[in-house]
């Protein structure tokens, strides 16, 4: 039986600063040449600043979407080096706000996020809000306290019907890179936190729509059991992303 708030998977690949635009459009096209279950789940790519419209141009016939990495809020202006949502127009349609990379690496905060998350909206692409703890908050049994705070911070800004149509990717901080990626319990317990914690801010219908990957060390081999959990859309994936073959398989996975 098909469940009441039956969501579409979303699997997207982070490639982080990896590729260029003729390796990126390579890459692109052997993802899209892929057996992929197109019809039921929703796959994004989402290559480095100079990848976007090379890699835009190599999936335009297919089903496959692109997504960036990182924008700032602002339209236009003297903002040396950064990427407005606006000059996405025709090339994405989904951008990451908030990876923990920038978090720590560039001092991003939950504010900077929300600016971030209500400029891609208010461009007509959907975000990809990334949210999660630290190793130390995880160890202390902050994770609950740190995932409402973030979620709070980003989401007060929006409206509920804002907030359904996004998607957050939990991401826990000690499993991006590292291999050791969170158990299929620990990602299926913060998901549904993080599922209250949007019905409490935005409500039970915002809740039921939003859709909330899991990101963190996914890989082919543990795709199956993550993806195959109640509650989790899908999946955010950094390096095994850079394999077509591995990206499929985990696509895959998340067929319902
Ligand atoms: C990421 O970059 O969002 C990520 C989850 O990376 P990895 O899959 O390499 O852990």
């Amino acid at each position: 039986m098909t469940s009441p708030h039956a969501r579409r998977p979303i699997v997207a690949a982070n490639w982080k600063m990896n590729t260029g635009p003729d390796d990126g459009a390579e890459l692109a096209r052997s993802v899209a040449a892929q057996d992929l279950p197109f019809a039921q789940v929703d796959v994004v790519l989402c290559p480095p600043a100079t990848g976007v419209a090379a890699v835009a141009a190599a999936v335009r016939s297919t089903p496959v979407a692109v997504g960036a990495q990182h924008v700032f809020w602002e339209a236009s202006g003297a903002y040396t080096g950064e990427i407005s949502v606006p000059m996405l127009a025709g090339l994405a349609t989904y951008a990451i706000a908030g990876h923990s990379e920038r978090r720590q690496l560039f001092g991003e905060t939950d504010l900077d996020v929300q600016r971030k998350t209500l400029a891609i909206l208010s461009g007509g692409l959907t975000p990809i809000v990334a949210v999660g703890e630290s190793l130390d908050q995880r160890d202390a049994g902050e994770t609950l306290g740190v995932l409402r705070s973030q979620v709070r911070r980003v989401f007060e800004a929006l409206t509920p019907a804002e907030t359904a149509a996004c998607v957050i990717a939990y991401e826990p901080v000690w499993a991006i890179g590292t291999g050791r990626n969170a158990t299929p319990e620990q990602a299926q317990e913060a998901i549904g936190w993080i599922r209250d914690i949007v019905a409490a801010t935005h409500g039970q219908p915002a809740a039921n729509q939003i859709r909330v990957q899991y990101g963190g060390s996914v890989s082919p081999e543990n795709c199956e059991e993550l993806l195959s959990r109640e509650g989790i859309d899908g999946a955010l994936v950094g390096g095994a992303s850079l394999d077509a073959a591995k990206f499929a398989a985990i696509v895959r996975a998340a067929a319902p």
